[in-house]
């Protein structure tokens, strides 16, 4: 097949655009805008796909998402989708970067709060905008047709609204075309310019967890007088240390409470508690389980102290699932982009990221890009890479940073990915066995 003159001409096309790409980062890291609120950033991404001269620019999906389609010269069935997240989170930017955001977001329900782009959506969002541009420069010799799919809301939007890739998906963001498969990479903290995979779940699946508890107000003088809900919410609180026990210690699951919210004051018992916390599961197969327990646990205490619990669970995310058939289509294109050194298995996270519905929806991989001054020492994980560098900063940390100089090999992975997938080097699996893939051992 005739690839490598395009492969020079990607690499070209790369450096040529990669300036401007760091432009973009950094404008949309200094403008960040939490979920489903992103509208500037929206117009940003609209405008550049526009300019770089798309077939179609489809904007205002499912809030703020933005699919850009690039159809090529060649006969070919294949679609590709790659997809950046674009939100930011509720976060003190303390990184130290002089484009760190200051912008407080006055009118965000539950705010004002401070606004940061801590999970570095501004990279992902900065790389598919310079590939809508690099892709179509070499449009006539591609057989095929690139979707670039713009997604808000990924960190989840305030509670009863709407958005994010399902809701993408529900509003046909991926039905016409179908893509054949789908990308993304995801910015972290290991060493600058590596790609690290895990074989199965790549992230948790997720819920939002709400436990009301109801009983009666009383003085605080006079417990008896009423029922009180408190003690309700320490029970379940320390029972849920019990439900790990109850699951197989070798599957992870994180149950957190973040929040309570109550009605009382320090000599009042007020007659509603609610807790607000989240779920998260690597096996996508302990949901169901975990959520049947917690609320068995709540509304059991509940009935023991006279009260009620009603508990409920919103914002599922499914768990990221790379399988090994994708994963053996995709990290060869990967090593010969990047080098082979440079490509790592790493555990999994409890993190989520909802690309999972595309990926459940199409097939395709999610990978993590290295983007930090860090190195991985000898049990596996990222270090200081120079003594009084920056070191490892975790996502959704105030101090969170990514090097500007990471992208370019980013960008270069995108484009690499979506030409050989275009031109039948990175195939799908024949036969895909169902969504998880055993862990090896
Ligand atoms: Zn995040
Ligand atoms: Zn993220």
């Amino acid at each position: 097949m005739a690839t490598e003159g395009i492969y020079a001409e990607l690499d070209a096309l790369v450096s040529d655009i990669s300036e401007q790409m760091i432009g973009w980062r950094r404008h949309i890291h200094q403008n960040p805008e939490l979920s489903n609120r992103e509208f500037k950033t929206a117009a940003l991404i609209e405008k550049s796909l526009k300019d770089a001269g798309l077939d179609e620019v489809r904007t205002g999906i499912a809030g703020q998402g933005i699919v850009g389609i690039l159809r090529g010269g060649q006969p070919g069935d294949r679609v590709v989708a790659l997809r950046a997240d674009f939100d930011a989170l509720p976060i003190k930017e303390t990184s130290g970067e002089d484009f760190a955001s200051t912008v407080i977001d006055e009118d965000y329900p539950g705010g004002p709060f401070p606004v940061a782009h801590a999970c570095g959506h501004d990279c992902h969002a900065a790389v598919v905008m310079a590939s809508a541009h690099v892709l179509a420069k070499v449009r006539d010799q591609l057989p095929g047709t690139v979707m670039f799919v713009f997604q808000p809301a990924e960190e989840g939007p305030p509670p009863g609204e709407i958005a994010g890739a399902k809701a993408m998906l529900d509003a046909g963001a991926l039905d016409d075309p179908k893509p054949t498969m789908v990308f993304g990479m995801h910015v972290g903290g290991m060493p600058k310019g590596t790609v690290a995979y895990s074989v199965g779940p790549q992230y948790a699946s997720s819920c939002l967890v709400s436990i009301k508890i109801t009983g009666e107000g009383s003085h605080g003088s006079t417990p008896w007088m009423g029922r009180d809900p408190m003690p309700v919410a320490g029970e379940i609180l320390s029972g849920i240390g019990q439900i790990y026990r109850q699951l197989a210690a070798n599957e992870a699951i994180t149950i957190s409470i973040g929040h309570v919210e109550d009605a009382g004051r320090f000599n009042t018992l007020g007659g509603e508690v609610t807790l607000w916390g989240t779920i998260r599961c690597l096996e996508e197969r302990d949901m169901p389980v975990v959520q049947g327990k917690l609320k068995k646990l709540a509304e059991g205490h509940a009935s023991a102290y006279g009260c009620t619990a009603d508990v409920t669970y919103d914002q599922y995310v499914p768990a990221v699932n790379n399988t090994e058939g994708w994963l053996d289509a995709v990290l060869p294109t990967v090593r010969r982009v990047i080098g082979e050194d440079n490509v790592f298995e790493a555990p999994a996270t409890l993190g989520y990221d909802d690309v999972s519905f595309f990926i459940n929806a199409c097939g395709g991989a999610y990978l993590v890009y290295g983007v930090q001054d860090t190195k991985m020492d000898a049990g596996g994980q990222p270090v200081a890479a120079t003594s009084g560098g920056r070191g490892f900063v975790d996502n959704h940390n105030p101090a969170f940073y990514a090097e500007d100089d990471a992208l370019p090999d980013d960008l270069r992975v995108f484009v690499n990915v979506a030409v050989d997938h275009l031109n039948g080097i990175v195939n799908p699996p024949v036969a895909e066995p169902g969504p998880a893939v055993p862990h090896r051992h």
